[in-house]
Parts: C-alpha cells; sequence; structure tokens
C-alpha cells in the first residue's frame, strides 16, 4: 500500500545550493504517481549527492517492485479510461505546447537543479535545456498533421490504416542528460497517447521529478506520466517484467540494455535501447585542422566527456597528426575545470567516486599497455571545497588498436588518438568498434565526406560538426548501441501502433458455404 499524500512539488526551501545558483533541493523527495507526490511506506530512501564537492543534495525516495507495479496499475487504468489515449489530438496537442510554454518559464531553475546534480557546467546546462521545449512543439506538431494510409487492398474493399497508442510505456534513463533523455521519450510517448512509467538514474532523478509535477500543473491528466526513482536491479527490472508494460525504452550502458531486453523479452514486451558508443573522428588532410581541433575539443570534453556520442576516438591522416595532436592537447591544457555554477567554468567532474575510479583504471590499464600520454591521465587537484568532488583532468592519449581503451568505452574526459594512412584505412579503423552510434567526419572535400559518411557502420554522422542534434532527426545507434531510434516520424512510429481497418463496399449478398466461386483472399 502507498501513503497518497496529495502535495505537489513546490520550491520548499531546505538545501541551498552554493555560488550563483538560486536553486535549492527539498530534504526529500517522494514518487510522482497518479498526479501526487507519493513516500513508499517502507521508507526506503537513497542519497543524492553534489558531485563537484560530494555533499548531500537531499533524499530521494527508493521504490521497490509493489510500488512499481501499483503505479504500473495507475497508468494502465488511465490508459484505458480512455482520458488521455483517445483524446483529441487537437487537446492533446494543446497541452503538450502549454508544457514547452512553462518549461521555458522555468529553464533556468531547471537548469542550476541538473548542474547540481550532475556537476556539469552551467553554460552548457542553460545551452541544453534552453532547447527541451522544442522536442513538445515538435510532436504536438507532428500529431497534429500525421495521416495514416490507405493500402491498395484487393476487391471490393477499403483498408484505412491508423496508428494508435500502445498502452503502459516504461522509460529507464541516465544521469548525464537527466532532462533532455527522459524528454526525449516523454514527449512522443504521451503525443501518442500513451501512459508513462518513468525511472530516472538514482544519481540524478529530482530535475525529471519536478518535470512530471510540471507536465501535470500544465494540465497532463494525473497518472499519464508517473516518476519512479528507484535502483536498476529493483525498480527498473519491475518495470520491463510488469504485465502493463508494452514498451520498454531504456538509455543506459550496453550491459543494462542486455539485462532490460532479457526482462522486456520474456514479458513480450518491445524494446528500443540507446546505448554505449565510441565515436571516432576522422580527420582528413585537407580538414580545416584548426576547427577540427576545435570541434574534436568540444566533441570530447563537454560534459566532461559524459555524453554516448562523444568523441572517443580521433583518427589523424598521418600528414597532419603531429600538428593536430599538439593543438588539441594545447587546447585541452587551457579547459578551465571549477565551480560547476560558474558561468566561466568550462568543464565540470565527473558524476560520481566510481565512475572516476573506473576512467583511472582504463587510463591506468592504457599507460601500462604503452599509451603515449600527451595531456592528463591523473585527477587534478583542485581548492576546497572542489578537492572532495570527482574531477578528472581532461586527457589525450596515443593509442594502437590491441588496448583496451580502443574498444572499451570511458564516459569520461579521454580522447584516445591514431594516424592513418589513407581514406581506406581510416574507414577501417573507425568502423573497428562493437559500437555504431556516430560519427565525425573532417574534410573539405564534398565528394570524399559522402563516399566516407555511407561507408560508416553507425546510426548517426555529422560532417565538419559534432553532437548536432534536433526532434526531427533519427537518433540512435547500430551494433551495440541500441535497437531503434528516437526523434522524429521514427519516435511517433516507436510509440504507436498500426491497426488496420477493412471495410466491404460491395453490398451484394455473399455466402462462403454456398458459393463454390467465392473468393477467399
Ligand atoms: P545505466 O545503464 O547504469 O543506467 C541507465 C538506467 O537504467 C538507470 O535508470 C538505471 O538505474 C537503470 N538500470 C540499471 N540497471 C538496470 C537493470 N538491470 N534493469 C533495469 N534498469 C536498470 O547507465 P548510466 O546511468 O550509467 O548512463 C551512462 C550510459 O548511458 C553510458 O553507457 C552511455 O553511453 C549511455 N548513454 C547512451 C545514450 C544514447 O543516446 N545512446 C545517451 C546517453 C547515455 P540506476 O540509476 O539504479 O543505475
Amino acid at each position: 500500500m502507498l501513503t497518497l499524500r496529495s502535495a505537489r512539488f513546490n520550491k520548499a526551501v531546505t538545501v541551498a545550493v552554493r555560488g550563483l545558483a538560486s536553486i535549492s533541493f527539498r530534504d526529500s523527495y517522494g514518487a510522482f504517481i497518479g498526479g501526487k507526490e507519493v513516500f513508499p511506506k517502507n521508507g526506503a530512501t537513497f542519497n543524492v549527492e553534489d558531485p563537484a564537492t560530494g555533499k548531500h543534495l537531499c533524499k530521494v525516495a527508493s521504490v521497490n517492485k509493489d510500488t512499481v507495479n501499483q503505479a504500473c496499475l495507475v497508468a494502465q487504468e488511465v490508459y484505458q479510461s480512455g482520458k488521455w489515449s483517445r483524446s483529441d489530438v487537437r487537446e492533446r496537442a494543446r497541452v503538450l505546447n502549454k508544457i514547452a510554454v512553462d518549461l521555458r518559464a522555468n529553464i533556468n531553475d531547471l537548469a542550476e537543479m541538473e548542474v547540481a546534480q550532475t556537476g556539469r557546467a552551467v553554460r552548457e546546462m542553460k545551452a541544453q535545456l534552453g532547447r527541451l521545449p522544442e522536442w513538445f512543439e515538435y510532436f504536438a506538431a507532428l500529431i497534429r498533421t500525421h495521416e495514416g494510409t490507405v493500402p491498395p487492398f484487393f476487391g471490393p474493399y477499403v483498408n484505412y490504416v491508423k496508428r494508435v497508442p500502445l498502452g503502459v510505456c516504461g522509460l529507464l534513463t541516465p544521469w548525464n542528460h537527466p532532462l533532455l533523455i527522459a524528454i526525449k521519450k516523454i514527449a512522443p510517448a504521451i503525443a501518442c497517447g500513451n501512459s508513462i512509467v518513468l525511472k530516472p538514474s538514482e544519481l540524478a532523478p529530482v530535475s525529471v521529478l519536478e518535470l512530471a509535477a510540471l507536465c501535470s500543473r500544465a494540465g497532463l491528466p494525473d497518472g499519464v506520466l508517473n516518476v519512479l526513482p528507484g535502483l536498476g536491479p529493483e525498480a527498473g527490472q519491475a518495470i520491463c517484467s510488469n504485465e502493463f508494460v508494452r514498451k520498454v525504452d531504456l538509455t543506459g550502458g550496453t550491459p543494462t540494455g542486455r539485462a532490460v531486453g532479457a526482462a522486456a523479452g520474456a514479458n513480450l514486451a518491445a524494446v528500443i535501447t540507446e546505448l554505449g558508443g565510441k565515436a571516432p573522428m576522422l580527420i582528413f588532410e585537407d580538414a580545416d585542422i584548426d576547427q577540427a581541433v576545435n570541434g574534436a575539443a568540444f566533441a570530447t570534453f563537454v560534459a566532461s566527456g559524459q555524453t554516448c556520442i562523444m568523441g572517443a576516438r580521433v583518427l589523424v591522416h598521418h600528414s597532419k597528426y603531429e600538428v593536430f595532436m599538439k593543438k588539441l592537447t594545447d587546447k585541452a591544457l587551457r579547459i578551465r575545470l571549477g565551480d560547476p555554477f560558474d558561468v566561466t567554468t568550462q568543464m565540470g567532474p565527473v558524476i560520481s567516486g566510481n565512475s572516476r575510479k573506473r576512467i583511472s583504471g582504463l587510463v591506468d590499464r592504457a599507460k601500462k599497455e604503452g599509451a603515449h600520454v600527451f595531456c592528463g591521465a591523473d585527477i587534478p587537484s583542485m581548492q576546497p571545497p572542489f578537492d572532495k568532488g570527482y574531477y578528472y583532468a581532461p586527457t589525450v592519449l596515443g593509442v594502437d588498436t590491441k588496448m583496451e581503451i580502443w574498444r572499451e568505452e570511458v564516459f569520461g574526459p579521454v580522447v584516445v588518438a591514431i594516424p592513418f594512412r589513407d581514406e581506406a584505412e581510416a574507414v577501417r579503423l573507425a568502423n573497428d568498434s562493437p559500437f555504431g552510434l556516430a560519427a565525425a567526419i573532417w574534410t573539405k572535400d564534398v565528394m570524399r565526406a559522402h563516399r566516407v559518411a555511407d561507408q560508416m557502420d553507425v546510426g548517426i554522422v555529422w560532417i565538419n560538426d559534432h553532437h548536432r542534434n534536433d526532434p526531427s532527426s533519427p537518433w540512435g545507434g547500430q551494433k551495440h548501441s541500441g535497437v531503434g531510434r528516437e526523434n522524429g516520424v521514427s519516435a511517433l512510429h516507436e510509440y504507436t501502433q498500426t491497426r488496420s481497418v477493412v471495410v466491404r463496399t460491395d453490398d451484394s449478398k455473399w455466402d462462403w458455404f454456398e458459393q463454390p466461386n467465392a473468393r477467399y483472399s
């Protein structure tokens, strides 16, 4: 049983975050179920900390399987009521547009909340969150303009095909872009009429809880969007195996993708997975080298390297290798680490002590395997209170393809470099990875740009750029980087299924058993 409380989220202030930030955290947060904040009866919580200082920010309810099952029932009941799932698309579009307006009005507060939970630099978070309303606006427009089909059915029939919602969708989201990734899934899912149970990462759940309350205030019916903070193996698995959940959409690591796919498969629920990456950046001899260095530094070090499509491997034509590596190293050494709330800070910490340990482990093993350290590869010394944070220096390594770090995702501010002799070798090296999420090609030769893009075993290619994303543009990977696509018409298809209606237009009498020549199909 849940102890339902009627309290809506508000800005009750208990823990002030330091520095320039105006945001504050409450002592504790519950789950958000059926439009209400809910504290599970067993009182289980986890702590959320500020990775820049290691300081405690707040406690958040940790839901168990029983609470997940009750939330799924709430989501299923509202879905079956038709209140949202069968509502007029104009009404759904109106609510999505209102969410976009309210989100825009709250961007600064939400961005600062994300800075406090993730340690990402405030400049980055404000720029990223400033675009989030576009996802609600895009999917509001898409459902208003999307049309069904009328396939050429045989005989005296009209066959019209509509897209209808799936039911309850389980969303599992990570900590690196807590709101961006949640919204990439929430906007299409609700636009299409589904109900949602969403488990945010235990490391950064609060902004997603605030978003759910904002959606509710904007008119999303209670129970359509439920947020269940908790642990992956318990709450996440319970979502995957709940009988009402018809689709699971995960952004996370590749091992999590396998666990989620197995549980959802056993439940006969469909799956979308956006997983890890090891994106190559191919720098050809005719590229604008200064711009390519700027682009590669942006690709690698933004978000402290904690993005799935980060520039993880830089492949440079041998004739430009030395000059490129010198410029990239100089640039990495100039990156300002510090208080993420300071607008002049260029890179914050990584998310946790465990994450930093994993990064150092991979880099230390690469050094033992003979990697050349151009810069970084250590824990920088920081002034208090940031000496307790999880900072790691921007790191550039020269490697070979036999090293572990060539293949493994680091998920930190580390790029590995290798020279190539010709285009064929560049393509072979770029595709030499278990992952296939994204790649960047730096060249001024338009024919080469498209020829090489065509040979990349990845879902996203940038030419002379990196990291660019739009609600209309399909997003997802090949190989171990996942299954399915976010964004665009692909997301509308992911969050709907077809219903085919076959209408007889000939009103002459027919009887299969009395007419030997009657047509069967
Ligand atoms: P995780 O895979 O650890 O977690 C993702 C989410 O899944 C979290 O909510 C997590 O809960 C939950 N989870 C963990 N284990 C299970 C399980 N057994 N069953 C169900 N749910 C589970 O990823 P991170 O949060 O560490 O995020 C980093 C990863 O995400 C990187 O590998 C990165 O490449 C990938 N990523 C991919 C993107 C893409 O678009 N392809 C974009 C961004 C990141 P809990 O909080 O308890 O761990």
